[in-house]
């Protein structure tokens, strides 16, 4: 095993996998590869099975063998450690259905990506989703992270989610009134149910104007956010009554950094990957960010960012 770390997937449940899913899964993958940070060590397995059925029977066999097992988009809110993480992720790419429903809305697939939504609104001169053409992933990752601006949310559009039970036997739709949606999370369902697809309403515009909004708000992030550079978007929440961003800019963090990882100059919530960096490198940014906006004002920030895998987490002011 890469890094001296030992798989927790036995070789005949490896095959069994292989049996059910062919091609669908691959084992020993790096995660530096499914995460926009680009760092991370090694995934026992990467799933992405063909179709709902597919992923029913993989849900199954994880949980006959007990498995860990996670949904991954397109990991641009994730981070895995350099020990890399047990178990199978799952990612929904194939579950790509993008359609227009009557009364204004759209039936969306977990594995869209926001390019994809964007376009086809565009093309459609379709509005109401452009705050999120700067928020890149799956339209699963948007649901489970709630993921918005400051004026607004997934929540504001989701009309309907179809969400699968952890253990892949049950798929049910929710309305809109029965979800419970809160600052960058979902909650309410039990912990592993996979986000499957959404209705999203959206409001009939022209082109131009879809694609001016859109532009607009693009434009605002290229001024003030690092876009160009791999980086997990905004690694903390906003706690209550400040922005996260100028707290660790008042702690003199901007510009720190820790082996290939930065904290960027542009904008002190995003660390950013210079080159080379190691999950260790960001992780302990974030550590220390944390440490010592702690030490200075009293105030704890929680991660946004997902960070999973083996080892303990750190924090300390170095
Ligand atoms: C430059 C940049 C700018 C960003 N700006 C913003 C912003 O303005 N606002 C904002 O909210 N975010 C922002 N982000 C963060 C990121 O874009 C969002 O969190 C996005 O929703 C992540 O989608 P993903 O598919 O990559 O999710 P991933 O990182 O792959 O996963 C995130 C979480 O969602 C879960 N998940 C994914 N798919 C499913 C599913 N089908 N079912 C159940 N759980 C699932 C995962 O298990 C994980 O817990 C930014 C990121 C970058 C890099």
């Amino acid at each position: 095993m890469p890094g001296g770390v030992e798989a927790m997937i036995p070789d005949a449940v490896r095959g069994e996998l292989t049996a059910a899913l062919g091609r669908a899964i691959q084992f020993d993958v790096s995660t530096a590869k499914l995460t926009s940070l680009r760092v991370g060590g090694i995934a026992d397995a990467l799933a992405t099975p063909a179709d709902r059925a597919a992923l029913a029977r993989l849900l199954r066999l994880c949980a006959k063998h007990r498995l860990p097992r996670r949904v991954i988009g397109r990991g641009f809110n994730t981070i895995v450690r350099d020990e890399g993480v047990d178990g199978v992720l799952i990612q929904l790419a194939q579950l790509k259905m993008l359609e227009e429903r009557p009364a204004k809305l759209l039936r969306v697939e977990a594995g869209v990506s926001h390019a994809t939504l964007a376009r086809f609104c565009r093309e459609r001169g379709l509005a109401g989703l452009e705050f999120g053409v700067g928020i890149p992933g799956t339209l699963g990752g948007w649901i489970a992270m709630n993921a918005g601006i400051g004026t607004r949310e997934l929540q504001d559009v989701v009309r309907e989610l179809e969400v699968m039970s952890p253990a892949g036997r049950i798929l049910r739709s929710f309305p809109r009134d029965a979800l419970r949606f809160r600052y960058r999370a979902l909650v309410g369902f039990a912990e592993g149910s996979v986000v499957i697809s959404a209705l999203l309403a959206v409001e009939i515009s022209d082109r131009k104007r879809v694609e001016d909004e859109s532009e607009r708000l693009l434009a605002k992030r290229r001024a003030t956010q690092p876009v160009d550079q791999p980086s997990c978007g905004s690694v903390f929440k906003n706690p209550r009554g400040h922005f996260a961003g100028q707290l660790i800019e008042a702690a003199g963090l901007k510009g720190e950094t820790r082996g290939g990882a930065m904290i960027s100059p542009l904008h002190a919530n995003f660390i950013v990957n210079t080159g080379g960096a190691s999950a260790s490198d960001v992780l302990a940014l974030i550590g220390h960010a944390r440490a010592l906006v702690r030490l200075k004002t009293g105030i704890a920030l929680e991660p946004e960012v997902k960070i999973w895998g083996r080892g303990a987490p750190e924090e300390r002011a170095s």
